[in-house]
């Protein structure tokens, strides 16, 4: 079958280390073009505006778009206008009203829109899920607390409105969250932690439920080292799950289960593919919701200032 013609943009952290590897390993995808203001990947026909590059490729069918979420969302409604298909990295959107218009723009145009969640694509989660969905479920505990300055090195826009904060790796706890458990969650509570010198929280704590009144505690943290913790620990009537690892370790009452090999970017990409072949979009803006409502019904501390 014919590969599908495909554009990166924004070469930055996540595209290097992840995109391109899956793109090159994934035979059902062309690689055609790069667009970025400052980077350029060897290989391919680079541009230092998506504006650029739609007029330049018009046979280009899909984009992917790897750039912050504050600026993408211009770049995903110019690629949506010009007819592509456009995959978001996490989270969506920048705000939630941002994804419903995409999605309204998508489907008007008979585009896929596939908001991607790449912790949704670890190892354990799909077991995790069809594991919970006969349980009696107690509690859950969410711990994602990991260093800024290892994972976000120099990334003043992690800080500024938009950039979420410490919400940037936490909605992929939620993203986890809001696909393995059973029943919709909703907030009840939320504490924001916010560097004096920064807009955006380093650390926040929320109390969620379900809608059978399971509670789910959370926590996100910013300020710990050097071993990350990126953990949901679920507690059922039987027995207990833990996923840990980001997701990509299983284990149901204390014994370890096997799990397969296809690791998460080459998984969302497959599922990309997918989509497009079949017409279809794929939105949840769910952990979005989660993450403004964290801010709706915040209550702010302020911490210590943060210098990097
Ligand atoms: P990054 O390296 O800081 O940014 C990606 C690239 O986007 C930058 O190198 C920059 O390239 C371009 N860019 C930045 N600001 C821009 C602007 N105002 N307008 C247009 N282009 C701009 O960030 P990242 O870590 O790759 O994260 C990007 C997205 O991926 C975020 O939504 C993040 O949540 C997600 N993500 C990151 C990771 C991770 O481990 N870092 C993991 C999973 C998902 P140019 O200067 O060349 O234009």
């Amino acid at each position: 079958m014919k590969k599908i013609s495909i554009a990166l943009v924004g070469i930055g952290k996540i595209a290097r280390d992840q995109h391109l590897p899956a793109i090159a390993a994934d035979p059902r995808f062309e690689l055609v073009a790069c667009a970025s203001r400052n980077a350029s990947v060897e290989g391919v026909r680079n541009y230092p505006t998506l504006e650029a590059l739609l007029e330049a490729e018009p046979g280009i069918e899909a984009v992917s778009l790897c750039a912050p979420p504050l600026p993408r969302f211009a770049q995903a409604r110019l690629a949506l206008a010009a007819g592509k298909h456009v995959m978001l990295e996490k989270p969506p959107g920048a705000c939630l009203s941002e994804v419903g218009a995409l999605e309204e723009m998508a489907r008007a145009a008979g585009l896929t829109l596939f908001t991607s969640w790449h912790s949704r694509h670890a190892l354990g989660v799909e077991a995790a899920r069809t594991w919970l969905a006969s349980q009696d479920i107690r509690h859950v505990h969410v711990r994602w607390k990991e260093d800024v300055r290892r994972w976000h090195p120099g990334q003043a826009w992690i800080w500024e409105p938009g950039g979420l904060g410490v919400f940037d790796p936490g909605i992929n706890a939620l993203s986890i969250v809001t696909r393995i458990l059973p029943r919709e969650v909703a907030l009840v509570s939320s504490t924001l932690k916010i560097p004096s010198n920064k807009q955006m929280p380093i650390a926040a704590d929320l109390e969620l439920t379900d809608t059978a009144g399971v509670p789910v505690q959370v926590e996100f943290d910013w300020r710990h080292g050097p071993q990350e913790l990126w953990e949901i620990d679920v507690r059922t009537a039987d027995g207990s799950l833990l996923l840990s690892q980001g997701g990509n370790r299983l284990t149901i009452d204390d014994r370890e289960v096997a799990l397969g090999s296809v690791h998460e970017y080459p998984s969302l990409y497959s599922h990309w593919h997918d989509l497009i072949r079949r017409g279809e979009r794929d939105v949840d803006a769910r952990p979005l919701t989660i993450v403004a409502d964290a801010f709706l019904l915040g209550k702010r501390e302020m911490v210590e200032a943060f210098v990097e």
